[in-house]
């Protein structure tokens, strides 16, 4: 759940005991992302960009540990699915968030893209040390000490045109899914 100030000033996060039995590989996704929020402001843009780089994140862990994926516990379904979202959510072998080849699930509820699960507000909201290194290292490292990051349209721009995995792990990934990557090969 989203880190709240302690009693010091501090934030916590607390992870829900019903995932006290799950693989800590992917619990990372979830700390990452709450890490991430940083202060008592969000919103629809700041959960977009959260929700775009945390499943680039599990994609990461199921490459490195495909076994992951066919845990069949409830985190792991949860976080199948929303890679899978993202993964169909792409211009031909391109992530996107706002664009797809197809309906992101398939036989499912009508998705058109990644971005429609997380309707954006008009505003963003501030931005955070952790985020400027993440999206310089997505970038260019060598720029990301001179870079700002907020979560807003500028960054979800950068998320359009910096899809964070090359082509080879996207297709690992959708092949660990069980996607349809014949038109990849
Ligand atoms: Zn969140």
């Amino acid at each position: 759940m989203p880190a709240a100030p302690n009693d010091n000033g501090r934030r916590d996060i607390l992870v829900n005991d019903r995932y006290r039995f799950e693989d800590f590989r992917l619990i990372s996704p979830l700390i990452f992302h709450e890490i991430l929020h940083h202060d008592n402001k969000s919103g629809p843009t700041e959960e977009l960009i959260l929700h775009a780089l945390d499943s680039l994140v599990f994609a990461q862990q199921i490459i490195s540990t495909p076994h992951l994926a066919a845990a069949g516990t409830e985190l792991t379904r949860i976080q199948n699915t929303v890679l899978m979202a993202r993964i169909n959510s792409g211009i031909d072998s391109h992530l996107t968030l706002r664009a797809a080849n197809a309906p992101i699930f398939p036989n499912g509820i009508f998705v058109p893209n990644f971005s429609a699960l997380y309707p954006e507000g008009s505003n963003g909201t501030p931005g955070n040390i952790a985020l400027v290194a993440i999206m310089g290292n997505m970038q260019n490292p060598e720029t990301k000490n001179s870079m700002i990051a907020d979560f807003d349209s500028d960054t979800l721009a950068r998320l359009y045109e910096n899809q964070g995995l090359a082509i080879n792990q996207i297709v690992r990934a959708a092949v660990i899914l069980r996607l349809n990557v014949d038109n990849y090969y």
